[in-house]
């Protein structure tokens, strides 16, 4: 692998801003998008441009190889905010063998590891053994548009897809299951009073104190039959509060916006089906009086678990493409969300791989090590090379 070549690509990847537009003062995707345009351009490899919104487009390269099998290589082009950084975001400065910016970790770096590994087959006349199809996508950070439009297009048969890798950050480790997220908004209704005489009113705040109580009780009783050996159990969080309108009146409301995250083989829709059900029936047991009242709102945010099997042939390439250039390299689990799990929810067996430390995404400081997106380079190579032999 070319090591300033990787270096030379992830640079200008940073340099493009590419801060996700759902963000104060977001750019888009669409100068990234230009850029794996002229790439591709550069290398005379097809590609096509799926419109996802106006300026935000998923671009689509292609490398045949020996069969018509493809494997795809997907990784967004967008980044969070950059407000707080301690560096300059788009410097791409290194130090260290260490290459700092914003989206360096997150996920340029898999970006960059992809182009530089369809180059390097390209330019060297290497055939893959299936067909490499690389998709830049946008908007994984805020709402995944991206990756469901491209997982549609395979759904309807626009697109042939036999296995997938998603770029994230993971050291080179191979995620195979993660879980999936609800989150919806539970709300109490009460009665307003003057707070010398709460019993004329119907406190919506002690209310809902009572139904958080009963939410981490249901959680702990309820939730570890679920249990999936890669991600654990799911979990509970109540992460937003609020309610009341005056330190001296009885609150005649309240709101809580509750995370939940779903172990693979949960659906979000009985999750949450049965946490409003549950709900309901302690408020019954518990005789509320009448005027109090709670809703249980439904999802405001949805995402799928994922899950590929341990011997899957995707799997089974990988960790050994993986533990060729870096041993020791196994296959985990992960509590958070990803692309992925659209992809395998139209069928594509789909794993997460990339360079970087996922604790460095977001940060303020964000950086990877330069070496590590050679190694992944490399990787993503070897894999294409032997994928489905
Ligand atoms: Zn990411």
């Amino acid at each position: 692998m070319n090591e300033s070549r990787v270096r030379e690509v992830l640079s200008d990847l940073v340099r493009i801003p590419s801060v996700n537009p759902g963000f104060q003062g977001g750019q888009g995707e669409k100068e990234v998008a230009a850029y794996v345009r002229r790439f591709l351009e550069r290398l005379g490899l097809p590609y096509e441009v799926q419109s996802v919104e106006p300026d935000r487009d998923n671009v689509i390269g292609t490398l045949a190889g020996r069969t018509d099998r493809c494997l795809l290589w997907e990784a967004h082009m967008d980044t969070v905010q950059t407000a707080g950084m301690t560096l300059d975001p788009f410097g791409a400065e290194v130090r260290d063998g260490r290459l700092y910016g914003r989206g360096a970790c997150d996920t340029k770096a898999s970006l960059a590891a992809m182009l530089v590994a369809l180059e390097t087959m390209k330019e060297r006349d290497m055939l893959p053994a299936v067909t490499v199809r690389l998709a830049a996508v946008v908007d994984e950070e805020i709402t995944y548009k991206g990756v469901s439009a491209l997982a549609e297009l395979i759904r309807c048969g626009g697109l042939r897809c036999d296995a997938a890798i998603v770029g994230e950050p993971t050291k080179l480790h191979a995620i195979i299951a993660h879980k999936g997220v609800l989150r919806f908004r539970i709300e109490t209704i009460g009665a307003a009073a003057h707070s010398s005489t709460p019993e004329k009113g119907v406190n919506a705040i002690e209310r809902m104190a009572d139904v958080i109580a009963f939410l981490k009780r249901y959680a702990a009783e309820r939730f570890p039959a679920s249990r999936h050996p890669l991600t654990g159990a799911p979990t509970l969080c109540i992460s937003m509060i609020e309610g009341g309108v005056a330190p001296n009146t009885v609150a005649e409301r309240c709101l809580v916006s509750v995370d939940i995250r779903t172990a693979p083989g949960q659906e979000w829709e009985d999750v949450w089906a049965d946490a409003r059900d549950s709900v309901a029936s302690f408020v019954r047991e518990q005789g509320w009086p009448s005027g109090a009242s709670v809703v249980v709102h439904r999802p405001f945010l949805t995402d799928f678990a994922m899950e590929v099997a341990p011997d899957d042939p995707l799997v089974l390439t990988l960790m050994a493409a993986s533990n060729t250039y870096a041993p020791g390299r196994v296959a985990v689990g992960a509590p958070y969300c990803s692309d992925a799990s659209k992809l395998t929810r139209v069928g594509v067996p789909t794993l997460v791989f990339g360079p970087g430390d996922i604790a460095e995404a977001h940060t303020a400081d964000e950086w990877v090590e330069l070496a590590e997106v050679v190694r992944a380079a490399a990787v993503f190579v070897h894999t294409a090379m032997h994928f489905g032999e």
